[in-house]
Parts: C-alpha cells; structure tokens; sequence
C-alpha cells in the first residue's frame, strides 16, 4: 500500500445530538488533528453535518454522510441528496452500509444509482460490500462479493473509480466484537483488488483505497493495517468516543 494514503473513517450511525456531535469533532480535532500521513473522516448524523463542518473546515479531518438519495432534488420526502451533502462541507458519502441494505431495503441497483449520484455531485463514495455469517459458511463469501461489486460499480469510468473507496466490511464482524483474523481480511482484500484489476486495470486498482471494516478497536488496527491489501479502516462503535477513535488513527505511534 506504499502509495495509497491510508484512511480511517468514523461512522457515528444514528448517535449523538448536535451539540454532542460537535463537541466529539472539536476533540477529536483537538487529539488527532495533528496525525501525519494518514486521511480521516467522520461521518455524523444529518443533522450535525453543518455544526461538525464548522469545526473540522480548517483541520485535516474530512466531512462524510452515512447515505444519500441518488436524485439531486425532488419530491422524496424525507430524503437528502449528494447535492445538499456536499453544499453541507460533505466529501465522501458512505453507500450501501450492511445495516441499510438489511433494514432500509438497499439493493446493488440501489447502491450502484447512489454511487453515480454521489460521484456527479462532487462526493467520493466509500462503498461497503461484504458476506453475511450464513453467506461465509456456506463458502459464498466471494461470489457473493463479486456480485456486489459487478453489480455496484456498473457503469463507472476509470476516472470515476479514481474518487472512490471500497469499504469492506464482513457483516458478521459488524458491532459484534468479531474481527475477521488478518488472514481473513488480507485474503478477501487481495480477492477484491484483483477485482478491479480485472475491471479498471492495474494502475486504477492500485490507487483504490479499500478499508476493513466490523469491530476494529486501538487493539487490532496495527496489525490490520500492516497487511498488504489493507488502506485504511471504517470504524463504527470506537469512533464514537473521541479519544478511543484519536488511538486508531495515531496506530503508527
Ligand atoms: C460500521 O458501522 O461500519 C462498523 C464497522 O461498525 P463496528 O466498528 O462497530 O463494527
């Protein structure tokens, strides 16, 4: 991964208040603000976007939403679009997280229309893709990635592909205190590198950055990010806690 600038992401899923969300940014500014050599984004709630932009503006810590609608405007109560996100201070965009594609009704077609959106209103999107428990034991894990993957970056250039990011992000592993061991990881992150390969060829798939994601804590990530095909980590439950998430971006000291 010599070139590709490692990412750890926070996605703070539907916790904290405004008020909340944006005392975590000022401290987690305040802990990490200064790590080197390494892209961090947090993703808050809607509603605290602009509050936590405010404070993360001049720092080095990116904006990111947990979804959008792949419309840039119109009647869909209730929706936001990649428009609104990035007038917001928004950069990257999370798609097709496990939790929206099991209880929100996300489909690949779904996410590849929320991918394209994303991408046409100036947003990087950090695509998760990833094999539930029963899918891993019944030795579908990489065809059922393949599917994902075919079937959500339908349609993309070379140079959209250049702008997004792959999360992988095993489901049994997600909130569960499970990890995927480093071999695990390293063999399904090497499977989708070559996945790319195949699509947009070497040099694209070598500048794609692909993140582990499911129970990464200041205990594992070193050993995570040591592996070959691993660029960075979505983080969820140990983002939440700015000093926790300020251990695993500074993994290196
Ligand atoms: C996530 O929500 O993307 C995630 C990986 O959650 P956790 O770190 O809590 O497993």
């Amino acid at each position: 991964m010599d070139n590709r600038l490692p990412m750890i992401a926070g996605n703070w899923k539907m916790y904290k208040t405004c008020s909340e969300a944006v005392e975590s940014a000022r401290q987690l500014a305040t802990l990490a603000g200064d790590a080197e050599n390494v892209e961090i984004m947090i993703a808050p709630p809607f509603t605290a976007l602009t509050g936590v932009f405010d404070v993360v503006r001049h720092t080095s810590i990116r904006l990111g939403a947990q979804n959008l609608h792949w419309e840039p405007e119109g009647a869909y109560t209730g929706e936001i679009s990649g428009t609104m996100l990035f007038s917001a201070g928004c950069r990257y965009v999370i798609i097709g997280h496990s939790e929206r594609r099991q209880y929100f009704g996300e489909t690949d077609d779904s996410v590849n229309r929320k991918i394209l959106a994303a991408l046409a209103a100036g947003l990087s999107p950090v695509i998760c893709v990833g094999e539930s428990e029963s899918e891993r034991e019944a030795e579908k894990t990489f065809s059922i990635l393949d599917k994902q993957m075919q079937n959500g970056l339908e349609g993309l250039s070379l140079n959209q592909m250049d702008s997004a990011v792959i999360a992988y992000e095993p489901v049994w592993a997600i909130g569960t205190g499970k990890t995927a061991t480093p071999q695990q990881a390293q063999e399904v992150h090497e499977y989708l590198r070559k996945f790319l390969v195949g699509r947009f060829g070497e040099e694209t798939a070598q500048k794609t950055r692909i993140l582990y994601g499911g129970s990464v804590k200041p205990e594992n990530i070193s050993e995570l990010m040591g592996l070959p095909d691993i660029d960075g980590a979505l983080v969820g439950g140990a983002s939440l806690q700015p000093e926790t998430f300020s251990k695993i971006i500074k993994y290196k000291n």
